[in-house]
């Protein structure tokens, strides 16, 4: 197992220098732990270390896990697929939602979201070209599901994401990230209320930061690589 503590600071320092270097303000940038294939133990080493943020991509794994830790002060981003049977879990589990890319899983996850919680915050998935996987839309669609989104009481719309292929040189990396956040731009005089921007991992963190990323789900760096 990975020094936690070490590499959590280490990558907690990169994203301040990045911050400075690249104009951005002082803690704009939040760190997603991603915790897909971390044991309970690991999760709650971290946790202990005052991260509170964990994203996850499978749900029957994430459920366990969110179950065993039993800690309320943690924050639960499902950053997968979501297939539409999973809505449920999902809507009653999930504090953040950043993989939305049909109106019909939005509006499950809005019919699931049990009473007396807060909305359930949501980000739209978008395929900027040469996305790793097919998941995410296009700025078309992505204003049409937005449109749908703010009408649906039990979910908040808070802004865009995005998993680029990964791209080796810098100047590479950046071009993806530089779209998305244009795309968000674009929205956000219809729909002021997004904010956010989720893009980055292990390998393009600083790119993204250099493109305004808000939150960035770092996995690799942070406990190590996945078997
Ligand atoms: C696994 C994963 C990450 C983290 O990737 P690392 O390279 O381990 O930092 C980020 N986002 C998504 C959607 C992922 O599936």
């Amino acid at each position: 197992m990975k020094n936690i503590e070490e590499s959590l600071r280490y990558t907690l320092q990169q994203i301040r220098d990045a911050e400075q270097q690249y104009g951005r303000a002082c803690g704009s940038v939040k760190l997603l732990a991603v915790s897909k294939t971390c044991n309970k133990e690991e999760i709650l080493e971290a946790a202990r270390w005052g991260q509170l943020d964990f994203a996850e991509n499978y749900v029957q794994e994430a459920i366990e896990k969110i179950k065993a830790t039993n800690n309320p002060a943690l924050i639960w981003h499902f950053i997968g697929p979501v297939q539409s049977n999973k809505t449920r879990p999902i809507a009653e589990y999930f504090h953040w939602v950043h993989s939305i890319d049909r109106i019909k899983i939005a509006q499950r996850l809005n019919d699931s979201r049990p009473d007396g919680y807060p909305p359930l915050n949501v980000c739209i998935q978008m395929n900027i070209s040469g996305e790793t996987s097919k998941a995410g839309i296009g700025p078309e669609q992505a204003r049409e599901l937005a449109q749908a989104i703010i009408t649906l009481p039990r979910l908040k719309l808070r802004g865009l994401m995005a998993l680029p292929a990964p791209g080796h040189e810098f100047a590479q990396q950046r071009w993806p990230f530089a779209r998305l956040q244009q795309h968000l731009r674009e929205l956000q005089s219809s729909f002021p209320g997004m904010d956010t921007l989720s893009m980055g991992t292990t390998n393009d963190m600083v790119a993204a930061i250099a493109e305004g990323a808000t939150m960035v789900r770092i996995g690799t760096a942070i406990f190590g690589p996945r078997a």
